[in-house]
């Protein structure tokens, strides 16, 4: 038998999170390897955040075509949009990082190792037939999407969000199915390119996570801009009556608990869905160690990112807690700072973590919701402010689309403790209050502040 490796510190996965912790650990002189079976980058710069945005940008660039008409800017129709161009540059965009990505990890002397982990002890993982072990041992793996099972015809003619990104066209007519995050930006680009697009959700509305504010703002801005939402609706059955080559897709959908007849929505070339992501674990064997996972399959870690295995931690979407890249970055570089940083109190705060939702107008949050907040100091305790108004941008536009911003307060010193902003920018504007919010900010502070005019901004600071 081959003798095993060892190490301070073998991560396995390098995505967003495991990156992050590893070259931290070895910043502080930890002998650190690194597992990978795909793509270094994982799913935010190879299918996610990265692409995604890439795709919002031109989507966005066609928002601004509609609107320079009103600035005065004759624009003739040229070539039409081509979105093989855009997707062969992006490739080579995301390429380009995933090449940063290793150079980096080999910069800092992180050994790569490729290939599937799998757990054969709870220090010892085995890849492609040769041992690794880690003094330490963190597990980021990472989710994937998949495709509901009970759907016949589902799997054979849909995809999930990995596919939106191997697509190289345009598809004419496209459903979505899910009301997060994904289905609703996928939507949104889709639409604003120019494709007839649906979109199928459980419930009256989608992004329920969130705010009503954002959800109801989103949601009647896409009926507005032509998305066709079908509420309260479970696709039954999928029929391609096209070719592989070419789809054609008729879809029998319950709405409402009442069937469509089979082809009630016709003539799809692709459905895209996008209906949550489950924990990346099935190859790692977790049997062989004391790691818990939940209902769910997240692997179960308390504040410390601890698992229930001594020395093996888990940080990331595995752990199914707000499944954003900043988040597996920042518990990652925590973990490594408490293990090998002599900071023994090193470990992300999960409170107050703003997040954006890139819509068309995109969409942000941080702190509780209106529901959240009335359950923490009940309803008499909240002082709620809510400004809607049309962006500066849209003076001279035909078309105009609403910012709403809400502040929720709570207490008598009116601490704010959640921020729901929807409305060009919004992507950008948050960042700044949610250092605020995270200082203990009050009404006041934000009173006190001096505006920035003339910003959509300055609505925030001078709310009544
Ligand atoms: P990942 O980045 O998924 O990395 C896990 C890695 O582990 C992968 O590379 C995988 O190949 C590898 N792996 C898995 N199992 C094994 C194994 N057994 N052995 C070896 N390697 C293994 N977040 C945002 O903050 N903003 C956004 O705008 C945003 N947009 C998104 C858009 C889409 C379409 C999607 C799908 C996600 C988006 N996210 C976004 C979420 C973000 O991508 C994830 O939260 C983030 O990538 C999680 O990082 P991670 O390190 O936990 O896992
Ligand atoms: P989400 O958890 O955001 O949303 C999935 C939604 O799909 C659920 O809320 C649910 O909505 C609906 N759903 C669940 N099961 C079904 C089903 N069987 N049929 C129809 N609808 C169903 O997951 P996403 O896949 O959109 O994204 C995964 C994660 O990635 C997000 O949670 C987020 O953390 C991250 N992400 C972040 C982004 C960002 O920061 N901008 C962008 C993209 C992803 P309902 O209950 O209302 O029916």
């Amino acid at each position: 038998m081959a003798t095993k490796k060892i190490y301070d510190y073998l991560v396995i996965g390098a995505g967003s999170g495991g990156i992050a912790s590893a070259r931290r650990a070895a910043s502080y002189g930890a002998k650190v390897a690194i597992v990978e079976s795909g793509r270094y980058g994982g799913t935010c710069v190879n299918v996610g955040c990265v692409p995604k945005k890439i795709m919002w940008t031109t989507a966005s660039f066609a928002d601004a075509l509609k609107e320079v008409k009103g600035y005065g800017f004759d624009i003739t129709e040229g070539r039409p949009f081509n979105w093989l161009t855009v997707k062969q540059k992006r490739d080579a965009y995301i390429e380009r990082l995933n090449g940063i990505y290793e150079k980096n990890l080999d910069k800092d002397g992180i050994e790569k190792i490729n290939g599937i982990a799998k757990f054969i002890n709870p220090k010892t993982v085995e890849v492609a037939g040769k041992q690794y072990e880690g003094k330490h041992v963190l597990i980021a793996t990472g989710s994937y999407a998949w495709i509901p099972k009970d759907i016949p015809g589902a799997q054979e003619t849909g995809m999930i969000s990995d596919g939106f990104f191997q697509l190289e066209y345009l598809p004419k007519k496209v459903a979505l199915v899910g009301g997060g995050y994904i289905a609703v930006e996928l939507a949104g680009i889709f639409n604003a390119l120019g494709a007839d697009t649906t979109l199928f959700i459980r419930h009256d509305e989608f992004l329920r996570a969130f705010d009503p504010v954002i959800s109801q703002t989103v949601m009647k801005t896409y009926e507005d801009a032509g998305v066709k939402i079908v509420k309260s609706s479970r696709l039954k059955k999928i029929e391609n009556t096209g070719s592989n080559v070419k789809k054609s897709l008729n879809i029998q959908v319950e709405i409402k608990g009442q069937m469509t007849a089979a082809d009630a929505f016709t003539g799809f070339e692709e459905i895209v869905y996008a209906v949550g992501r489950n924990a990346h674990t099935e190859a790692l064997n977790l049997d062989v160690t004391k790691i818990k996972t939940d209902d769910h399959g997240y692997i179960q870690v308390d504040d410390w990112q601890n698992t229930a295995e001594e020395g093996v931690y888990a940080i990331g979407d595995v752990c199914g807690k707000a499944m954003l890249t900043p988040v597996a970055i920042a518990a990652g570089r925590r973990l490594s700072d408490r293990l090998f940083g002599n900071k023994p109190n090193s470990k992300l705060d999960y409170r107050n973590i703003p997040s954006v939702i890139f819509s068309h107008p995109p969409a942000g949050s941080v702190g509780l919701s209106e529901n959240e907040a009335k359950e923490k100091f009940g309803e008499k305790a909240l002082k709620i402010y809510i400004s809607k108004f049309t962006n500066m941008h849209f003076a001279l536009t035909e078309h105009k689309e609403p910012t709403v911003y809400k502040l929720i307060c709570a207490g008598p010193d009116e601490k704010v403790v959640g921020l729901h902003i929807v409305g060009k920018a919004s992507d950008e504007i948050l960042q700044g209050f949610a250092v605020a919010l995270n200082m203990g900010a009050t009404k006041a502070d934000f009173d006190r502040t001096v505006a920035i005019h003339p910003t959509a901004s300055e609505e925030i600071v001078t709310m009544r």
